[in-house]
């Protein structure tokens, strides 16, 4: 046999053993044709461990004993006839003739062949079936004597046909049941038309053991044997199909775990090949960082909690990246990590000095502010508040304070902030949920202990989502502030390091609670010298710097300046006048670039030419001409301001009108002034009869800008007193105070911002109540010594001092109106 064939033969029959069946070979030869013939008496017999061999049926056979070696080599030399029986016992090695069955069947060795690995394999044909009678010989194989089996009629009929039928049925439903049967055997059953040989077939090979194969082979009526055979296949098919419900369910499970398992490993590596961290490495490098963080053992505790919690997300939810950024902002976030500060309190002042110009008494408040926390070494000091007009530098004062203990500085607006979430955070499980500002503004400073600016902390509302403010006292409290909780961060923190300074226009619309735990500065508004002074020295060369120019290529003389500031600007601050310079400064590098050089120091006409034309000019102290006209100092977000009380008379019935966009108690005072008025005509020497008989209208310009307060009180009723007499109103006089039915004056606030918009309007008399006295020594002398001022306490000594005895040019001639 050529190792080719040896090749073919190892594919057609993979597994051989003398102990296990494989797939039978069909016969050739059908099993009735042999029933006829002779059978030898005596037959060497082969004993078979494990196996039944039925007749018609082809099976393979590897030899191993000793003794069946022999048995086989002599009969395959000799007629091949050989006698196989099955032995009872399949642990027997060496089995005597009463360990075998007594039925066997005698068997035609097709083919013999020597293995590869030195073992013998036999192809067997099964024959007819025999009775094994006795004993002959032991040595060296077993003989025996045998018998004929007899056979009875083959059965026909109905109920026979019916039978074969369910057998081949059912066979062919276990080949599709079972995986390991190759299809070609149902083509194999469904072409056999011997039905001896179809029994005999489907026995050797169904699924049973050795006894009942044997039963089967000893079971002598066909049609017996094919019910027992069809009883086989029908529990057979039950079982497969069991086993097979049983698999599909494992298989769906295991198949669902497998494929997120391989999609999971495929991501893995996209992201590896990508180039980013795969989410274990994302996971490692966060391990990492956390261990080199200086925070106490609770945090950490939290922080490897939530890290674990983390490894156990899927890297695709949506969950991961929350938790992800979660544990980022933990480890952002300082966790005692201080600064070291600067308490040398020279170095402080020469910082301040160097950034501000002026503002005397607020940088002494702030030096001693240092002094005692030098000295004290916590943050209990109360919270400093700069309250004043914006650009007069409350927020620079913060950095500059924060450069002088050489700490970070970070600000936080609060202009608009209505909701307590804002401050606080929201609970991380919202949706996009983030921290507070408050915790957002400390991890932006990357330290614990930073200057802490809260501008504009007047503009704090509060409407149906909590009220921030409240949040706010929490930070500001001392005793509370070293455990503010962010419902985002879930943790702790101590904030009683900062060094927190607020900042606000007005005290008026700061929460009394929130108040009583800050030390208020005010920082009030600049006069026209201060602000030449604070252009010359800060503002022109912070342009020029932030511009690339030098002094050689732009200077402002002080009376250009100030024509900036009168002409361009209208505040009380410096943010306007800083805008302007800067575009002076731009105005001069353009003029440089195009090669069309100006200045460097700039004249009236460069400035007309680089701003346009000027913008104010109204603000200045118009004529006394007209009767009922007063000017008025009003008090604004951006500083102090001059106004003018128009009133008129025209005949009718005594009505009162009131325009120019005024506020509820600004309506109140002119309806005060009225009654006070009619109260006291004769007084004022006025025909009580004209105020039914004359209409009067107050106006107060401009009409677009809503006005309100009470400090327009006298202004109203000098300018009505005026209008019934037409007396003239003293020249460049300006006025203000509230009033009260019985006439006397009461004192307003807001007074420095209203001096230095009355000194800017060219005004050089003020009246003002008595009790307002104390604000005007407060003023640093230089900027009032051309100023007067008349402190009054009586309406009736406002009117004297303001209205001069002549009338006006052209008075109303009151007769003809009657
Ligand atoms: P506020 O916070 O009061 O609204 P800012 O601090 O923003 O005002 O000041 C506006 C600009 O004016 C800043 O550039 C600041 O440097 C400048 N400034 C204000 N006051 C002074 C001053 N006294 N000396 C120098 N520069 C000043």
């Amino acid at each position: 046999m050529s190792k080719h064939d040896l090749y073919d033969f190892n594919q057609a029959f993979p597994i051989i053993n003398e102990d296990t069946e494989f797939f039978p070979l069909f016969s050739q030869q059908d099993e009735e044709d042999m029933t006829n013939e002779s059978i030898p008496e005596i037959l060497p017999i082969l004993p078979l461990r494990n196996t039944v061999l039925f007749p018609g049926v082809v099976i393979p056979i590897t030899v191993g004993r000793n003794k069946s070696i022999k048995l086989i080599k002599e009969a395959y030399k000799g007629n091949k006839t050989i006698g196989v029986v099955a032995q009872r016992e399949t642990a027997v090695e060496d089995p005597l003739f009463d360990d075998l069955f007594k039925v066997g069947t005698i068997a035609v060795i097709i083919k013999m062949l020597q293995m590869p690995d030195g073992n013998t394999t036999v192809i067997l044909q099964g024959k007819q079936r025999v009775h094994l009678v006795e004993e002959v010989q032991n040595e060296p194989y077993l003989k025996a004597r045998i018998n004929r089996f007899e056979e009875k009629d083959k059965p026909k009929g109905k109920e026979f046909n019916a039978l074969i039928a369910s057998i081949k049925e059912l066979a062919m439903q276990i080949i599709q049941l079972s995986p390991n049967i190759p299809s070609e055997t149902g083509i194999a059953i469904k072409n056999i038309e011997s039905t001896s040989f179809l029994i005999n077939f489907i026995s050797s090979n169904m699924n049973t053991d050795l006894i009942k194969k044997q039963e089967l082979l000893e079971t002598v009526n066909l049609q017996d044997r094919a019910r027992i055979v069809l009883e086989q296949l029908t529990v057979e098919v039950q079982l497969l199909e069991l086993k097979n419900q049983i698999q599909n369910k494992v298989k769906i499970d295991l198949d669902k775990q497998q494929r997120d398992y391989f999609l999971n490993q495929q991501l893995k590596t996209i992201q590896e090949e990508l180039g980013g961290n795969s989410p274990d490495l994302e996971i490692e490098e966060l391990r990492k960082r956390g261990k080199s963080k200086k925070w106490s053992k609770e945090v950490n505790e939290h922080f490897n909690k939530e890290l674990d919690k983390l490894a156990r997300i899927n890297p695709v939810a949506a969950d991961y990246s929350v938790q992800a950024n979660y544990l980022e902002l933990l480890l952002d976030l300082p966790w005692r990590e201080f600064t070291k500060d600067n308490f040398d309190l020279k170095h402080a002042v020469r910082i301040l000095e160097k950034e501000h110009y002026g503002l005397e008494k607020v940088k002494k408040r702030i030096i001693e502010y240092l002094a005692v926390l030098k000295l004290k070494k916590d943050m209990k000091a109360p919270i400093l508040c700069l309250v004043g007009p914006p650009g007069v530098g409350k927020t620079s004062l913060g950095k500059s304070i924060a450069k002088a203990l050489g700490r970070k500085y970070v600000r936080m607006a609060l202009g608009g902030v209505r909701d307590e979430a804002e401050i606080r955070g929201h609970r991380k499980t919202y949706i996009g949920a983030m921290p507070g500002r408050i915790v957002q503004s400390i991890k932006k400073a990357k330290s614990s202990n930073p200057v802490f600016v809260l501008d504009e902390i007047d503009k704090v509302g509060n409407d149906y989502k909590g009220d921030p403010s409240s949040a706010l006292l929490e930070v500001l409290d001392p005793e509370q502030n070293n455990a503010f909780y962010d419902h985002y961060v879930e943790l702790d923190y101590d904030l009683s390091n900062v060094m927190f300074i607020a900042t606000a226009n007005s005290l008026s619309n700061i929460q009394p609670a929130l108040l009583d735990r800050m030390e208020i500065i005010e920082v009030n508004g600049y006069t026209i010298e201060e602000k030449i002074e604070i252009a010359k020295k800060h503002l022109l060369p912070k342009q020029r710097e932030q511009h690339g120019l030098t002094s050689k290529d732009i200077s402002l003389k002080g009376p250009v300046i100030e024509k900036v500031i009168e002409s361009y600007t209208r505040e009380s601050g410096v943010r306007g006048l800083e805008k302007k310079i800067g575009s002076l400064v731009r105005g001069v590098a353009t003029h440089i670039v195009m090669e069309d050089p100006v200045g460097p120091s700039l004249t009236m006409k460069d400035v007309e030419d680089i701003l346009g034309a000027p913008i104010y000019d109204k603000d200045a102290y118009e004529n006394n001409h007209v009767a009922g006209v007063v000017t008025g100092l009003a008090w604004t977000q951006v500083g102090g301001d001059i106004l003018f009380i128009e009133s008129s008379l025209s005949p009718g019935k005594g009505k009162l009108t009131l325009t120019g966009n005024l506020g509820d108690v600004m309506k109140e005072s002119a309806g005060i002034a009225m009654a006070y008025i009619r109260a006291h005509a004769q007084d004022f020497g006025i025909d009580y009869k004209l105020f039914d008989k004359w209409d009067v209208h107050i106006h107060v310009p401009a009409g677009a800008t809503p006005k309100d307060g009470p400090s327009a009180g006298i202004t109203m009723l000098t300018a009505l007193v005026s209008a019934f007499t037409q007396r003239k109103v003293r020249e460049r006089l300006a006025m203000t105070g509230e009033i009260t039915l019985r006439g006397k004056v009461l004192p307003v606030g807001g007074i420095k911002e209203k001096i230095l918009a009355a000194k800017r309007a060219n005004v050089r008399d003020i009246i003002l109540s008595k009790s307002n006295e104390k604000d005007i020594k407060e003023i640093k002398e230089s900027y009032i010594n051309d100023l007067h001022f008349h402190y009054v306490t009586e309406m009736s000594e406002v009117i004297d001092y303001a209205l001069l005895k002549e009338k006006v040019k052209k008075p109303i001639d009151f007769s003809m109106g009657a």
